[in-house]
């Protein structure tokens, strides 16, 4: 066994784990494409783009090489009085792929500081107009938009939550346009836009934004939304001045089948969250994009409407180089090809899934696929997940059920054949399971 396993063993605390009882975690030495190569040789389907990051497969060539010349050319510089060419185009570029409607880019680490600073900059931005009174914040059942406490305040409360209950702001909580378990319906998106809309009615004045994660919840098992609700959502909310904040950190750069999945609506937010795939899953970076409107209300010669606000990384030229050469892939037409491509294998198997007893629903938004195993308590906590996590390792393929729901969120380049193979064995789980393995 080498060191540096026994050297991560005694020092290392890893992120969602109960270290107790996790199982040893899995020392991985490379990575090429959709596969992970474990110490001891084995290959491991990252059917997962290990948690949502990576696009274009494990150490892209593309990729690595425009970050290798970057760190040797200007590996970092403060970004306060200081502009340089990978940032600038990167938010030139990115502005364009939202129709030049977004227009400014505000730069900071991960998803979750880019949530913050999109909450900053709503709240400041009624400051700065003179409605100070408009603070309150729309977030919805079941969302996720990062584990900072601003961002978990904005999440659904849940057991991760709980201790930090008395130091999060409260937000307004609207029902989401899906099912919490099962097939969503035309109703959920009633029920969903009846209560907001009646909500505004009577308090639009206090309300500065509504966050969504548009069309899919990640985190809370990949609830796939009912069609046309995101477009209400910005109807209505337009309607009031309210900002729209579209949280695509993990539905943008076309894991919905779209480059973000407010195309799919012909929807333009107010603000939107970037992060996961922007650098292709290399770096750490994240964009958080606003209107023009929304920036000039910080235009001004009383520096208190300055947003005072930044990271110490804020808008590594690594990163923006990275992210720079995983736009260069993902505007090609192969790329596209490839995400319909994924679409189709995903719905080429859905009358397999539906033939099977045992699954609660399954559905499919572009390159995403879920399936929902019926169970008597379902959830993120249902002992079903880490049994059915560790049945899918021993096959040689990273799945990472959350609770109930396993899903497949695949690296674009994934293999015709792997990903019929990772859903060959989702398949062969579900007869696991009623066999009787999993309790
Ligand atoms: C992952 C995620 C975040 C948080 O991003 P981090 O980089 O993990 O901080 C926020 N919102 C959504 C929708 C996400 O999926």
């Amino acid at each position: 066994m080498s060191s540096w396993i026994e050297s991560g063993r005694k020092h290392v605390w890893h992120p969602f784990t109960q270290m107790k009882t996790a199982p040893e975690p899995l020392p991985v030495v490379s990575g090429k494409d959709e596969l992970l190569v474990l110490a001891d040789g084995r290959q491991v389907i990252d059917a997962v783009s290990s948690w949502w990051v990576t696009l274009h497969g494990h150490a892209n060539p593309v990729i690595a090489e425009a970050i290798a010349r970057q760190a040797a050319t200007l590996e970092q510089v403060i970004f306060a009085g200081f502009i340089h060419e990978p940032a600038a185009v990167l938010s030139e570029r990115l502005s364009g792929h939202w129709g030049g409607h977004l227009t400014r880019s505000f730069f900071s680490d991960d998803g979750s500081t880019a949530v913050e600073v999109a909450i900053k900059l709503s709240v400041q931005y009624r400051q700065n107009t003179g409605e100070p009174h408009r603070t309150q914040v729309i977030a919805l059942d079941h969302a996720y938009h990062g584990d900072t406490l601003g961002a978990m305040s904005v999440g659904e409360r849940s057991a991760f939550t709980a201790p930090f209950q008395k130091l999060m702001f409260d937000v307004i909580r609207m029902p989401s346009p899906v099912a919490a378990s099962g097939p969503t319906t035309a109703e959920h998106r009633q029920i969903a836009m009846e209560t907001l809309v009646s909500y505004l009615e009577y308090h639009h004045n206090e309300v500065t934004a509504l966050i969504v994660e548009p069309l899919v919840h990640g985190a809370s098992g990949m609830l796939m939304w009912a069609p046309g609700a995101l477009r209400e959502i910005r109807d209505v909310t337009a309607r009031y001045g309210i900002h729209l904040i579209a949280d695509e950190i993990m539905t943008g750069f076309y894991r919905t089948g779209e480059l973000f999945a407010c195309r799919h609506e012909q929807v333009m937010p107010d603000i939107t969250c970037l992060s996961k795939g922007l650098t292709g899953g290399f770096l750490p970076l994240s964009v958080t994009m606003c209107t023009e409107e929304i920036y000039e209300a910080f235009l001004s010669d009383d520096r208190m409407k300055t947003f005072f606000h930044g990271h110490s990384y804020t808008a590594n030229p690594i990163a923006c180089a990275a992210a720079l050469a995983s736009l260069d892939l993902l505007e090609t037409e192969e790329t596209r090809r490839k995400v319909k491509g994924i679409e189709e294998v995903h719905r080429s198997f859905l009358p397999a899934y539906q033939a099977q007893p045992g699954v609660a629903d399954v559905r499919v938004t572009g390159t995403i696929f879920a399936v929902e195993f019926a169970e008597a308590t379902p959830g993120y906590f249902s002992g079903l997940g880490p049994k059915l996590y560790q049945f899918y390792l021993s096959e040689g393929v990273l799945l990472r059920p959350l609770g109930n729901v396993v899903y497949i969120l695949p690296p674009y380049c994934i293999s015709r054949e792997n990903l019929e193979k990772v859903h060959r064995l989702i398949l062969k789980s579900l007869e696991w399971v009623r066999e009787g393995n999993a309790r």
